[in-house]
């Protein structure tokens, strides 16, 4: 019997958490990765795939997305959507509240072929219709339910989502985040925080998060953004940095702009994680998919080693994954991607309709989900 059920041959493995950048083999076998080795013998494979001249990653992780497709208004499909792009880990980003999480496990996290962990609304409802604020009505915040929904679904559920915005929070201000901060307390959580166009400065807003929180849209170009006098970054931002608060793209339809990206990179404040906010609508927009958003951000000056770094090592960090997912390391899953990049012109557009031209585009070839090939 052979020793590997595949090795995937010749292509330039990616994947830096391993400290990989070259040309390796990956040797797969009983849905993990078996070894990573510049010639692995083919006489040990079930079966061989060349990949000479394509980049292969660890699955990519995305860290903000929507995936209760049929149980709110912005959610698209995962496993149609997002794997075969070579999204194989993707977090949900709060579509599911306390009242309508049981039906988002049952019907689409438990069967699906992806990966799919998921953030708690705080609210009850979730986001289940974009034009309700869901903090708006305080009957939907209720800090009992969400703290026994977190307990009883911990293998699913990484932490508590709020968003902050005065559409979602309508007349409630930073009570939302109050009622979050002390739930994600209690059941030993973190907190994802949607921001920007919200009440209160950002400052005050990062005063209450902690190490192991995430601040979802940290390059929106909305009100409350990241940059304060002369177009620098606050203070207050890098001293939530440097109290371990994640910095995340979530790009969404609304939540980036290329004037304040290139603010930040100026001073050296990249972001620690670069996901989607993928809905149906940023799908057909700006957003596409992950491999379409990490294009655009080497078009504003990325290398491929940071952003491939910012969607497989860095959020299975964030998350806790590490010894599963995010490295192509013997023992982990292997859940692979595998590009071509592009060379040429593209566009890249960000929410305030801003263009920026890169030369490099990612475009998914082939993806493994536990070593085995999904079909697009
Ligand atoms: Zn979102």
């Amino acid at each position: 019997m052979p020793f590997f059920d595949t090795i995937l041959r010749g292509g330039t493995v990616v994947d830096p958490g391993c400290g990989l950048h070259g040309r390796f083999d990956v040797g797969i076998a009983g849905g993990k990765i078996m070894s990573v080795a510049p010639d692995l013998p083919r006489a040990d494979a079930g079966q061989v795939v060349n990949l000479a001249g394509l980049i292969v990653t660890p699955g990519l992780i995305d860290m903000h997305m929507h995936a209760y497709w049929g149980g709110t208004d912005i959610s698209v499909d995962p496993d149609r959507d997002c794997l075969p792009r070579g999204v194989t880990t993707m977090v949900d980003g709060g579509s599911a509240g306390a009242y309508n999480f049981g039906a988002f496990r049952k019907l689409i996290l438990e069967p699906a072929r992806s990966r799919i962990l998921a953030f708690l609304n705080l609210s009850t409802i979730g986001q289940v219709d974009v034009r309700v604020g869901e903090y708006s009505n305080l009957t939907w915040l209720d800090a009992e339910a969400a703290t026994r929904c977190l307990e009883e679904n911990r293998d699913y559920l990484l932490g508590l989502k709020v968003r902050l915005s005065r559409d979602a929070v309508g007349q409630n201000g930073l009570l939302p985040l109050e009622m979050a901060r002390a739930v994600a307390d209690r059941t030993g959580t973190r907190l994802m925080v949607h921001v920007g166009e919200t009440d209160a400065p950002l400052s005050e807003i990062l005063e209450l998060l902690r190490a192991g929180d995430i601040v979802s849209h940290f390059l929106t170009p909305r009100q409350h953004g990241i940059l304060g006098e002369g177009g620098r970054p606050l203070p207050a931002v890098r001293q939530a940095v440097a109290r371990g608060v994640w910095l995340d793209v979530a790009q969404g339809r609304m939540h980036l702009s290329f004037r304040v990206a290139r603010a930040a990179f100026k001073l050296g404040l990249l972001p620690h994680t670069i996901s989607t906010d993928l809905s149906r609508y940023g799908m057909m927009g700006s957003v596409k998919d992950l491999p379409n958003v990490l294009s655009c951000f080497m078009a504003l000056g990325l290398t491929l080693q940071q952003v491939i770094e910012r969607a497989t090592t860095v959020p299975a960090k964030v998350l806790s994954l590490s010894d599963e997912v995010g490295a192509l390391r013997a023992g982990c899953s292997a859940d692979v991607a595998v590009f071509a990049v592009e060379e040429g012109q593209f566009e890249f557009a960000d929410s305030t309709g801003e263009r920026v031209t890169g030369r490099q585009r990612l475009v998914p070839r082939l993806v493994l989900r536990a070593g085995v090939p999904v079909e697009g």
